[in-house]
């Protein structure tokens, strides 16, 4: 290769931008008052995180909202408030990421993992197939990294079978299909607010809903010590009074500090989410123009948010696939990949997850993960820096790729 042509791409895949001048003045007031925990408020005064819950349900569309520690924590609530006992069965997409089964895991259930299709989205027949199982009953669908399968058809067969859907949209927040949100189809949905998601406050989960009971036993073993008149995002507190001395207090609250930055971001996630995906669409064009790459079809009722990008080397061998992730590497584009034996990262594959005990084998998912590289898309990268990147793609694979 010629030197004029060795360029590198110096940016940070890990870098989101800084949190806005509003957010951080909000924060200091809080720090500099001392009263950080969401219910060390004045009586009848709406603390941030009260006021988060209520404008994230609004932005939904839903009844009620939860703010948590995490969208891990928000997950296992998710599944104890709807009803799932120990030993219970819960069907889950087989692509996903480690806090989906370790939620699973946490709820004591056991996982009946579905198979994905070339999209990377759940096989709706595998689905199907497993929803006629007699003790199916409860169905976490994670639309992981983004990819939101027919939610229609979905739909239908969690109807026809019975199935209590819970949805993971760690990174679907924003995104919607055939016009409506994801996150509002289940049962209940959770959402992420950690630094790589769609909304920065470190760490953070939401969970909605629109049953009055599911959310009062969310918010009673999100540990409220029986203060959950200070939520504003709630049914009336009789909904409360059989539950309150039946359900464990599990302190997985979120605090006003960091529901205090997320305010000001939910303003802007719409406009955000836009933002994503004119990088996202660059990225895309360019990726399907290059000789053995393939970035998924994607669903025109689909509305997603390119905060990352997934690809295919469909084909290629894993010593093909290591040598162009370590050339791209090289001149500074970091890409993950599914196909590894060892979870890296926040990549893996669901065999790692061997404290379930004997896992199946589902020849869809295996050989679609083995190939699927994974690119972060933070906002800190310019159109051109996109334009930069598929460049060295380009070239790393007219080299490396058979
Ligand atoms: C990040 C993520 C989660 C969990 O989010 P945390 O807030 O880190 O617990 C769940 N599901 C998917 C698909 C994710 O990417």
């Amino acid at each position: 290769m010629s030197a004029t042509k060795t360029k590198r791409f110096t940016k940070d895949f890990t870098l989101q931008e800084p949190i806005g001048d509003q957010a951080i003045e909000k924060a200091l007031a809080i720090l500099k008052s001392g009263k950080l925990h969401r219910y060390n408020v004045d009586p009848g005064e709406k603390g941030e995180a009260a006021l988060l819950e209520e404008e994230f349900a609004a932005y939904m569309g839903k009844k009620y909202c939860l703010a948590c520690a995490s969208c891990g924590s928000a997950m296992y609530l998710a599944l104890k408030s709807a009803g799932v006992q120990s030993g219970d069965k819960v069907l889950c997409n087989a692509y996903t990421l480690a806090p989906v089964p370790g939620a699973i895991e946490n709820a004591g259930a056991t996982i009946e993992l579905v198979d994905i299709v070339d999209d990377y989205t759940i096989d709706l027949n595998d689905l199907e197939k497993k929803a006629a199982i007699p003790d199916a009953k409860w169905f976490m669908l994670s639309h992981m990294r983004g990819h939101i399968t027919d939610m229609d058809r979905l739909m239908d067969i969690c109807t026809t079978h019975g199935l209590v859907l819970i949805e993971d949209c760690a990174h679907t927040m924003g995104a919607t299909w055939d016009g409506k949100k994801s996150g509002a189809f289940g049962k209940v949905a959770c959402f992420s607010t950690q630094t790589y998601k769609h909304m920065n406050s470190g760490e953070g989960g939401l969970l909605v809903t629109d049953d009055p009971e599911l959310i009062a036993r969310a918010i009673i073993y999100s540990g409220s010590y029986m203060l959950y008149e200070r939520h504003a995002s709630r049914p009336g507190m009789e909904v409360f009074e059989t539950i309150k001395t039946m359900v464990p207090n599990y302190s997985c609250r979120m605090d006003n500090l960091r529901a205090a930055i997320l305010r000001p971001q939910l303003r802007d996630l719409d406009v955000q989410c836009r933002r994503w995906n004119e990088r996202y669409r660059i990225l895309e064009r360019g990726l399907n123009l290059i000789d053995g790459i393939t970035c998924p079809r994607r669903d025109p009722r689909e509305n997603y948010v390119g905060s990352s990008i997934q690809f295919s080397l469909t084909g290629q061998d894993e010593a093909t696939i290591r040598e162009f992730l370590a050339a791209c590497l090289n001149r500074g584009v970091e890409l993950k990949w599914f196909g590894d034996k060892e979870p890296v990262g926040f990549t893996s594959t669901y065999e790692s997850w061997r404290y379930f005990g004997q896992l199946p084998h589902l020849a869809n998912t295996k050989r679609i993960l083995a190939v699927m590289c994974d690119m972060r898309i933070p906002l800190t990268f310019t159109e051109d820096d996109c334009r930069l990147i598929l460049e060295i793609i380009h070239e790393v694979s007219a080299t490396v790729l058979k």
